[in-house]
């Protein structure tokens, strides 16, 4: 079927509009007409092959809401209507342990990108939501609970689960104290959600200028990194650490600051981080670890969360045209906190 979208032809060129085949539905697909796009920190890496594995034209956008308008003949969870959510993939083997435990995201084959990836039956290069238009299997699309604004549950579907599942993961519940470095689109993402969950949050922050915007979004205090009396004072005050800084840093301000058995979890940058030191990690048997997404169950399971929690990202709705702008803005940090594309303001080229 034909769609159209924006693409990045090149990763030194803005994005364009951009016309394209998607493929005919499968008997277990979903065809979604994409409603909302969010605008997630790796479309921009993406686009830029910073990454170095980005195949041209690229359409990004894996955070994706749409409105079900055709099934394949053998889908039984969705109808025509349904208001469905799509993330950071699209298919796995579904038949690895991972899988059938329900971590896609982990499977042993790798999972299949919403964009960038290879098609596990054709090989074709898949795209994503910065489009009209996503075929998608259904085991891959999330139901979006009624209830919720639409406009702004996309941003869910990455930074959303990627904060929520190392809360779960580390057990965070009432009392928890955590901490969250970084307060962009994961970060903000991560104070709703671990103070919806009862923690006790915690911004760290270079300097006090985002005191009230993180008080505003429910944490309880923030902590000022290059204050050394407050970090001295913080020492083995959390249980675990959400590090969303999307770029090579440094751990070792921040790993004294966990309680023994603690964890500092890395899910914003992908890539290098500067060398870090292991003596408090050895004395006080703390951890740092990665976490990406989510499974499709455990992405279901936030949704359904944050809809009964009212926990939604604050976001700045943009028209498909204004994507470059927004990226650049996006790397000045110059966005409270995740823009949101209106896909009506896509309409077809030529
Ligand atoms: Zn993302
Ligand atoms: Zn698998």
């Amino acid at each position: 079927m034909k769609s159209f979208g924006f693409a990045a032809t090149d990763a030194n060129e803005p994005l364009v509009p951009y016309t394209f085949e998607r493929r005919a539905p499968r008997a277990n697909d979903v065809v979604m007409e994409i409603l909302y796009s969010g605008v997630c920190h790796s479309d921009l890496h993406m686009a830029r092959n910073d990454w170095t594995w980005t195949v041209y034209p690229l359409v990004p956008g894996h955070e994706i809401v749409g409105r079900v308008i055709e099934t394949g003949s053998a889908v039984t969870r969705y109808r025509i209507g349904d208001h469905v959510a799509v993330g950071c993939m699209v298919d796995s083997c579904q038949s690895c342990d991972q899988c059938r435990r329900g971590e896609e995201q982990l499977c042993r084959e790798g999972n299949t990108g919403t964009y960038n990836a290879p098609d596990r039956i054709t090989g074709d290069i898949t795209r994503g939501g910065y489009s009209k238009h996503l075929v998608v299997r259904e085991e891959f699309a999330c139901r979006v609970p009624d209830g919720l604004d639409i406009s702004r549950v996309a941003p869910l579907l990455c930074a959303g689960i990627t904060t929520y599942s190392p809360l779960r993961t580390w057990n965070v519940g009432p009392g928890s104290r955590v901490g969250v470095i970084g307060l962009g689109g994961l970060g903000h993402m991560a104070v709703k959600l671990a103070s919806a969950m009862g923690a006790v949050v915690t911004v760290l922050s270079r300097t006090s200028d985002k005191a009230d915007d993180a008080r505003a979004l429910g944490a309880d205090r923030l902590l000022i990194s290059t204050d050394e009396q407050a970090m001295a004072d913080a020492q083995s005050s959390f249980d675990l650490i959400i590090d969303t800084v999307p770029v090579k840093h440094d751990l070792d301000l921040y790993t004294p600051l966990l309680d023994v058995d603690g964890t500092l979890v890395i899910v914003g940058q992908v890539g290098p981080m500067n060398p870090f030191n292991s003596v408090p990690l050895l004395l006080g048997r703390r951890r740092v670890a990665g976490s990406p997404i989510g499974g499709i169950r455990e992405t279901q399971e936030m949704l359904d969360f944050c809809a009964r929690k009212n926990a939604l990202p604050d976001v700045e709705m943009i028209r498909m045209d204004e994507i470059n702008e927004a990226f650049e803005r996006m790397e000045r940090a110059d966005v409270r906190y995740r823009f949101v594309i209106d896909m009506a303001s896509l309409k077809a080229a030529g």
